[in-house]
């Protein structure tokens, strides 16, 4: 059986984490998506939002289906240039200010200069402020540090630092020996390297999916708009392939696909969840079922767009979601196995 080769979709990860793309700023992953592509001779188009798309052509041209993964990620914006030479930040998607606490970052100027910064509380240091362990982590109290020579906001300013510019936070990407990756935004890096090494198996083996198959990689996911057009009228399956919720109570792990029966969008469809399920049972794929609580997804917004399609969402567990991430690359080749799968099989409806 050809599956995806886990290495090499191991380093395509580590290679899509460590170029920044917080949502609104993804021409850059874009294009290094687009040239992998392209290298393996698969033709794309973005849409007007930014996105990417590739389609492969299947036996039945009539019935289509799409599988998507988003390449934006949480990020921040510079909201204020402070009179102490220091950035209040806005933040680009869902999380809490303690999770950057600390966090190394980069800042891009619109004429795209890059400087290097740390986010953190204005009160940090212990030497001088009573409150510091106390003091809420917020827009307020919280500032990017900049490493250059600033004393005021005309210093920054000069830099060519201004409201509106993007920052992203280092990912500080590590593999472990036990099979571990730790990174920022695996949400949802770990299923576009997926998605892309799958469509490598497929050109490399030459495999003839069964339906015309469109791959989205979308790129406003963290926003919640990301997956939600450029869907062809003959598209019936959509299946997002997006990380799975862990924490107390969830039984989605670092090792197994996720397959979201639910989130809070409500029930994803019942046929194509058994159909997964069932694909999963019958190739000795490692899976758990789960429901996740504070989630939306491309799937669910593509849903809330309007278009009548059969929606699902599968993905591999990422532990600290938002935040300090985790999996293993065990949930990724699980993921991978499903995937490969799916694309060969019949549809649930037809
Ligand atoms: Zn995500």
């Amino acid at each position: 059986m050809t599956y995806i080769d886990l290495n090499e979709t191991l380093d395509l990860l580590t290679e899509l984490v460590s170029i920044p793309s917080p949502s609104g700023n993804t021409n850059e992953v874009i294009t290094f998506v687009e040239t992998f592509l392209e290298e393996i001779g698969v033709e794309t188009r973005r849409n007007r939002k930014g996105g990417l798309l590739a389609t492969i052509k299947g036996q039945l041209d009539s019935h289509h289906r799409m599988l998507t993964a988003h390449v934006d990620t949480l990020g921040a914006m510079v909201k204020e240039v402070k009179s102490n030479g220091r950035l209040k930040i806005d933040l680009i998607g869902g999380f809490q200010y303690n999770s950057i606490e600390g966090e190394y970052c980069q800042i891009e100027t619109s004429s795209g200069k890059k400087f290097t910064g740390t986010i953190l509380m204005r009160q940090t240091s212990v030497h001088v402020y009573k409150d510091a362990g106390k003091a809420e982590r917020n827009q307020e109290n919280m500032e990017v540090r900049i490493d250059e020579v600033v004393k005021n906001s005309d210093d920054v300013r000069k830099l060519g630092i201004e409201v509106g510019d993007f920052v992203s936070f280092d990912p500080r990407v590590e593999r472990t020996e036990s099979g571990y990756i730790k990174s920022r935004h695996l949400d949802d890096k770990a299923s576009v390297a997926i998605l892309l090494q799958l469509i490598k198996t497929i050109k490399e083996a030459s495999i003839e999916l069964p339906y015309t198959t469109h791959f989205l990689i979308s790129n406003n996911e963290e926003i919640g708009y990301g997956g939600n057009s450029n869907i062809t009228p003959e598209t019936v399956e959509y299946l997002a392939v997006d990380m799975g919720a862990m924490g107390d109570g969830q039984s989605t792990d670092e090792y197994t696909v996720s397959i979201c029966v639910k989130d809070a969008s409500g029930p994803y469809h019942y046929e194509l969840r058994k159909h997964l399920v069932q694909l999963a049972e019958e190739n000795n794929i490692e899976y758990k079922l789960d429901i996740y609580p504070y989630y939306g997804s491309d799937a669910s917004a593509a849903i809330r767009s309007g278009n009548d399609i059969v929606h699902g969402l599968i993905g591999p567990g990422i532990d600290s979601s938002h935040a300090f991430e985790r999996t293993h690359e065990s949930s990724i080749e699980n993921t991978g196995k499903l995937l490969f799968h799916y694309i060969q099989s019949k549809m649930v409806q037809l």
